[in-house]
């Protein structure tokens, strides 16, 4: 056991952004929430609200399940197509975490920001000031970018970067990036054999960007977004974790070392 992670989990990782990737929680031929993992999830995050953790989660999965609603899951959407797939997915997954989480007795809020809202000092006092008052409330902000206001220049891009953006704006300990893949490689596992699971390293060390590839078919990150973010969110301190998401109760696994 990694005793060191552990012991982070208990002591020094009090507040803790979870980032959840879009091909994760919602099945990429159906378009629909993957509710079995979506409810281990909220079973390992309700446990983490009782030992005291603060909590918050960053939620992709708007536009891909917009896209399973209006039955478009194999076009490349145009800007607006994708806007508004966006805009009718949210309500679907704020719905789907307000009702896993109640079911552990957890409450949670949606917050939708885009990046005025971490530029301009006004408006990122204020998110700030929000979401500190819910985590106060002990309720979760779900966190995602406003995806129907945004375009295609002035945006988060990704929801990694948006994660660390928000590590940043909430001072977290701890940004964990959900994944489909299995971690970060030396190499791309998909083509190349001899690519080896990294353990730890140094956000900042350039060899990381090199090793990292693109992403996959729903969402918009990869793992050069994710190595990027963790750079982001190193900046005010926080760790970051880059973990396969695909098994079931990953972040009681996590806690456990
Ligand atoms: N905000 C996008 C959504 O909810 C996801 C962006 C990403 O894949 O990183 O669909």
């Amino acid at each position: 056991m990694n005793i060191s992670l552990y012991e982070k989990f208990f002591k020094n990782f009090n507040r803790i952004i979870i980032k959840v990737g879009s091909s994760l929680l919602v099945d990429p031929h159906l378009g629909k929430i993957r509710e079995g993992w979506m409810e281990s999830l909220a079973q390992n995050i309700a446990a983490l609200m009782e030992i005291e953790k603060e909590v918050l989660i960053v939620s992709s999965g708007a536009i891909a399940l917009g896209r399973g609603s209006l039955n478009l899951m194999e076009k490349n959407l145009e800007l607006q197509e994708s806007q508004a797939s966006a805009s009718i997915g949210q309500i679907a997954l704020a719905h789907a975490w307000q009702s896993v989480l109640a079911k552990k007795n957890v409450k949670c809020a949606q917050i939708l920001l885009s990046p005025d809202d971490t530029e301009t000092r006004r408006r990122h006092l204020n998110a700030r000031a929000t979401i500190s008052t819910l985590l106060k409330f002990k309720v979760i902000p779900v966190i995602n970018e406003n995806d129907t206001v945004v375009t295609d220049e002035i945006c988060f891009g990704d929801n990694d970067t948006l994660g660390a953006l928000a590590a940043n704006l909430v001072e977290a300990d701890l940004l964990v990036i959900l994944t489909d893949q299995d971690g970060l490689y030396t190499a791309d596992p998909r083509s190349n054999p001899d690519a080896t699971l990294i353990f730890e390293g140094m956000a900042t060390d350039p060899q990381y960007a090199a090793m990292a590839g693109g992403g996959g078919a729903l969402g918009r990150g990869g793992m050069v977004t994710k190595v990027r973010a963790a750079t982001l969110a190193a900046r005010s301190g926080a760790d970051t974790l880059v973990v396969g998401g695909r098994i079931d109760n990953v972040i009681s696994r996590l806690h456990q070392g």
